[in-house]
């Protein structure tokens, strides 16, 4: 076989896979584990969605809706802008890749964190582009350093705010000082993905930066405090003339008929999405409290997941597979002491730790 695969993508690590649950129990002859290892939302989708998905199924054989009418629509009046500011994207993985493939040329530079969310420089080689990647100071974005970074080159920097896998933010002041400082021409994306999460008084808000000076993107998902993950559908929010180049490189039926549907039901729940909240909030509280008194240190986040230091990351992840609860390792992110765990339901957080501290038993801190 003569395969010619150019040396950017034969270098691409693969995003660390998952095995699907149901093979994972039976490779380890268990049942009923519980899942808190991928910042999904334990309290499931919204009712009001999955019922809209219900009614709509005898109509999947026609195409969705290319244009997301209806809930673009809808969601510009939630949000207060215009809907021309609007791109839906299947998942808002789908709208990095959109950034890259409409503001990127092969050979120019892209400005990250280390760790941050692993997508970002992936989506980023693919397309010949070159990464630059800042070292987190204090588990923080270092926006200093990031600035210091910025070549003739840089065309887009990408800042998860709270940061995956940290749960850290960046406030007001320090977030508008550095957009002062970012050279005309270079694009700020501030992916917001966990933004429902953040305590409202230190809360930033894209929606106020996406008509200033600087060129900024703002990234949402209904994946988090939504609950619909599985359905893929997010969203970017930019100036009308940034989304109309994002219009022109996607795909014309990107969001799926179902994903639609589902996303504009679950915006008028407001019952589903005040409840996710509580329970995270009330969750991760008591959960902190729980590990500390396990003798491991915990840090503060302002997303649904939080970082323990277990030690030896790998070995805790995989005894506590074996025991049926799945958390996330974190050394693909260069932290091979922790482990990432996504806030669930209150008796999914009193198994973890049930089980943290048998496994603790068997590999001590
Ligand atoms: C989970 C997550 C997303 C969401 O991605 P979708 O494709 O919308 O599911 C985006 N950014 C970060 C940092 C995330 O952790």
């Amino acid at each position: 076989m003569k395969l010619n695969v150019p040396a950017h993508i034969a270098s691409l690590i693969p995003y660390p896979p998952g095995k699907p649950l149901e093979e994972l129990e039976r490779e380890y002859g268990i049942t009923g584990s519980i899942k808190l290892a991928s910042n999904e939302n334990a309290l499931g989708p919204s009712p009001k969605a999955v019922a809209a998905i219900a009614a709509n199924l005898a109509k999947l054989h026609r195409y969705p809706d290319g244009s997301c009418f209806y809930l673009a629509n809808r969601l510009a009046s939630h949000l207060g802008v215009d809907p021309a500011a609007l791109v839906f994207g299947n998942g808002s993985n789908e709208i990095i890749g959109l950034l890259i493939d409409a503001f990127l040329t092969p050979g120019e530079e892209v400005i990250t964190s280390h760790p941050t969310f692993l997508v970002y420089q992936k989506v980023v080689q693919a397309r010949g582009g070159v990464n630059r990647v800042v070292a987190l100071r204090d588990m923080r974005h270092d926006l200093e350093a990031i600035l210091a970074e910025v070549t003739a080159k840089t065309r887009l920097i990408f800042l998860d705010n709270p940061n995956n896998p940290t749960g850290t933010v960046f406030g007001k002041e320090e977030f508008a000082a550095f957009l002062g400082r970012v050279p005309e021409g270079v694009i700020v994306v501030l992916d917001e993905a966990y933004v429902d999460f953040v305590a409202p008084a230190i809360r930033l808000d894209a929606l106020d930066y996406i008509n200033g000076k600087t060129l900024v993107v703002a990234l949402r998902t209904f994946s988090k405090a939504y609950g619909l993950a599985g359905l893929r559908v997010g969203y970017g929010l930019m100036r009308p003339e940034m989304a109309d180049y994002l219009h022109r490189v996607r795909q014309p039926f990107n969001v799926n008929q179902l994903a639609q549907i589902g996303a504009l039901a679950a915006l008028d729940d407001e019952e589903h999405y005040s409840n996710t909240l509580d329970m995270t909030r009330n969750g991760m509280a008591w959960l902190r409290a729980e590990i500390e008194g396990l003798g491991c240190r915990t840090y503060p986040s302002e997303a649904n997941f939080f970082l323990v230091d277990v030690g030896r990351g790998r070995e805790v992840f995989e005894a506590m597979l074996a025991r049926g609860v799945i958390v996330r390792p974190m050394s693909a992110y260069g932290y091979p002491a922790y482990i990432r765990i996504t806030v669930g339901l209150p008796a999914e957080n009193q198994r973890l730790v049930t089980t943290l501290a048998a496994t603790l038993q068997e590999i001590p801190r």
